[in-house]
């Protein structure tokens, strides 16, 4: 892992409208965050408050109204169409919420998609795709159709397909939203250890518990950041919760009691998730 951490988003005022007069709605607005070279990033926050706007505006997806959106310190309004399509084909992996598996291809096609793009030979596609399928347990679904999978199967898919191109920027738009809490930790430790090797992660999420794998906390309401909040570990003993609101005022917080692992400035931060979700 690169020991000096390189800002790979930076959206600057970004704005995204959708409709236009009274039916105007402001899905972002005036959001302006920095996101590291290797940060797992949680995001939440309740239905409509531009969870799934923002990745894909980040994914590229979707062009910003207002705003500067830079990835790798290049400006993507700059950029053309195709050269767009070929960032995303070599280094972003999106799990969309609603799956987009393609329903007259088989799952073996539908994960070896991506590489398509990259121009790799046929039998080499299909045996990566394969491979990334055993390791989601799903080697004896290869040739069905998505319409024969469940729910959570179909889920699987697209997080092996958006896995395929290892991709350095993934973008998880609630992972495990239909999957039981031992598929979610087969999903959580396989996002968890792409973290570890340094690649960087935005996800979804609306379950508290998954945060604890996130390296900091992001919750949206009416389109903007509410609030912005980083575990930085320098010392394993003394981990520390940044507040990362207002990125001009940070605020450094030390723990009272500091125990000895990671879960005691996961509980506080836990507890005051809580109390905001209260409000
Ligand atoms: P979330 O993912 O947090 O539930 P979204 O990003 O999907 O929120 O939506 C944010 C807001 O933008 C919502 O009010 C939603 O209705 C609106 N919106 C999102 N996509 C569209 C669209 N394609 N057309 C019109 N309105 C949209
Ligand atoms: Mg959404």
């Amino acid at each position: 892992m690169s020991a000096k951490k390189l800002p790979v988003i930076k959206l600057k005022d970004v704005t995204k409208k959708y409709g236009r007069d009274d039916t105007e709605v402001r899905a972002l607005d005036n959001v302006t965050l920095e996101i590291d070279q290797g940060e797992f990033v949680a995001i939440m926050g309740p239905s409509g408050c531009g969870k799934t706007t923002l990745l894909n505006v980040i994914g590229l997806l979707d062009a910003v109204d207002e705003g500067s959106y830079l990835l790798d310190d290049k400006d993507v309004a700059d950029m053309s169409g195709a050269a767009r399509a070929r960032i995303r084909a070599e280094k972003i992996g999106i799990v969309f919420q609603n799956f987009n598996l393609i329903g007259r291809m088989t799952v073996i096609d539908n994960v070896a998609l991506p590489l398509t793009y990259r121009g790799m030979h046929h039998t080499k596609r299909l045996l990566k795709a394969s491979r990334v399928l055993k390791s989601f347990h799903l080697s004896e679904r290869e040739y069905y159709l998505p319409s024969q999978l469940s729910g959570g199967q179909m889920q699987r898919v697209a997080i092996a397909r958006a896995l395929v191109n290892s991709p350095s920027l993934i973008l998880a738009d609630e992972p495990t939203g239909n999957l039981d809490s031992r598929s979610s930790h087969v999903i959580m430790e396989e996002l968890a250890e792409l973290h570890r090797e340094g690649n960087t992660i935005l996800m979804v999420t609306h379950n508290p518990n998954l945060t604890s794998y996130a390296s900091r906390v992001i919750r949206m309401l009416d389109g903007h950041v509410a609030s912005d909040r980083k575990i930085r570990v320098i010392d394993n003993d003394k981990p520390e919760i940044v507040t990362l609101r207002h990125p001009e005022k940070t605020k450094v917080k030390k723990p009272k009691t500091a125990k000895k692992s990671k879960p005691a400035s996961e509980k506080k931060l836990k507890s005051k998730q809580a109390k905001g979700a209260k409000k």
